[in-house]
């Protein structure tokens, strides 16, 4: 029987049920359960559409069913250590994953639509010089149930229902760490999202954002549907390979190469390429120019026209960082030499920033392996100390 989310800490025997996508669920209940598949189906929408954590309440299961789930198994959400929500209606959770780690999950609405953003691991490995994650290290990989438990979390908090009442219509791949680097459980957390059993997200709704891991993008083309975000933010191998150290492994041309394959494989959809704008670094007209000849060459490659949108997104600021953020008149300047070439490429407006929620941003908490997780809690507690909100209402 294949366990998932195995590079996870374990603290309880049982099974959680978080771990499971439907066809994982169907084998649990099938092979180890000896049960039929369709009670598979009635568990998943008791946990993902009605937020039930207790086999108990689980009222069309019979009450052997359920005695022998409580046995083998568990629900066991992520706990929600505090939430916070900001002036603009972003909407941020800080969630504990053991009693060592937790990561943060933002909620982004805008104009008929509610963005999510998901963490992938605690911290990030790769080191990129302006990113916030960065500068706390690499802790570990999350499990399948701590990525979809923070979709969870938000869906319950928002009290979304899936075909009816969507207040979660988008989930982005775009908080803390590299998905591609802690892929198979990335790749089963999306299946539950795309899955009418979990959250009915359509393909294009679900982006993974990634550094440019390269031989994960072909994987991710043959294991999955999702839209796919590349986080550019330099048109030149030097500049990018000094803000971004995964360049040295995969430039810039193989990772386009990667990406051209990526799109054709799913023929008429884009990729997006993010593109942070750092004041003095890579906001220059030569920058434009660069990025507009690898932006062409994509979509001619791609034979589509558009098939490359750019996403560009102003510096957020962390302490402690060397970077800023170039001034209004910058960033519009250099948004119209790209409108200019016949390119959208919009500005992602800084969303939650009064929370620390803004790209870039997110920061968790890691605690030292040697600390109790009382000391931990009382650090939390300071830290949300203001503007927090109780988050078990
Ligand atoms: N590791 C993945 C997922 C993170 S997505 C990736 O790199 O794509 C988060 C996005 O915000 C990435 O495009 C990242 O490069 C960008 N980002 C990181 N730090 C930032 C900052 N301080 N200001 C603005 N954007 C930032």
């Amino acid at each position: 029987m294949e366990r998932p989310g195995d590079n996870t800490v374990q603290t309880e025997s049982r099974t959680n049920i978080f771990d499971f996508d439907r066809a994982s669920l169907e084998r649990f209940f099938e092979q180890e359960l000896g049960e039929k598949k369709f009670r598979a189906h009635q568990v998943m929408k008791w946990i993902h559409h009605r937020y039930a954590t207790d086999f108990n309440d689980m009222t069309d299961l019979g009450k052997a069913l359920r005695a022998k789930l409580e046995e083998r198994a568990v629900v066991r959400p992520p706990e929600v250590i505090y939430d916070k929500a900001s002036a603009d209606g972003t909407h941020k959770w800080l969630l504990g994953m053991d009693p060592r780690n937790a990561i943060e999950t933002v909620y982004i609405p805008d104009k008929g639509r509610g963005t999510l953003c998901v963490s992938s691991q605690v911290g990030c490995a790769l080191n990129c010089g302006f990113c916030s994650t960065a500068t706390q290290g690499f802790n570990r990989n999350l499990s399948t149930a701590e990525v979809i438990g923070q979709v969870w979390v938000a869906a319950k908090h928002l009290g979304n229902v899936p075909h009816q009442q969507r207040r979660l219509t988008n989930v982005v791949m775009m908080g803390m760490g590299e998905p591609l680097a802690n892929f198979d459980n990335v790749v089963r957390a999306m299946s539950i999202m795309r899955d009418d059993l979990g959250y009915g997200l359509a393909n294009k709704r679900v982006t993974l954002s990634t550094a440019g891991m390269v031989p994960q993008i072909d994987r991710l083309g043959e294991a999955s549907d999702v839209s796919l975000a590349v986080s550019l933010h330099a048109p030149f191998d030097e500049l990018r390979s000094e803000l971004m150290p995964i360049n040295r492994k995969y430039p810039i041309a193989v990772l386009m190469d990667a990406c051209v394959r990526y799109a054709l494989r799913r023929k008429g959809t884009s990729v997006t390429f993010e593109y942070t704008l750092m004041k003095g670094v890579n906001d220059q007209p030569e920058h434009a120019r660069g990025l507009v000849a690898l932006m062409r060459d994509f979509d001619r490659r791609v034979q589509m026209k558009d098939a490359a949108k750019v996403n560009l997104i102003p510096f957020n600021p962390f302490p402690g960082t060397r970077f800023e953020r170039p001034d209004e008149a910058a960033i519009r300047g250099f948004q119209k030499k790209l409108n200019d070439a016949g390119m959208i490429a919009p500005v992602r407006r800084t969303r939650g920033d009064d929370i620390d929620a803004a790209c870039g941003q997110l920061k968790g908490q890691v605690m030292d392996r040697t600390r109790r997780s009382a000391t931990f809690r009382k650090q939390v507690e300071a830290r949300a100390a203001g503007g927090q909100r109780d988050a078990s209402a």
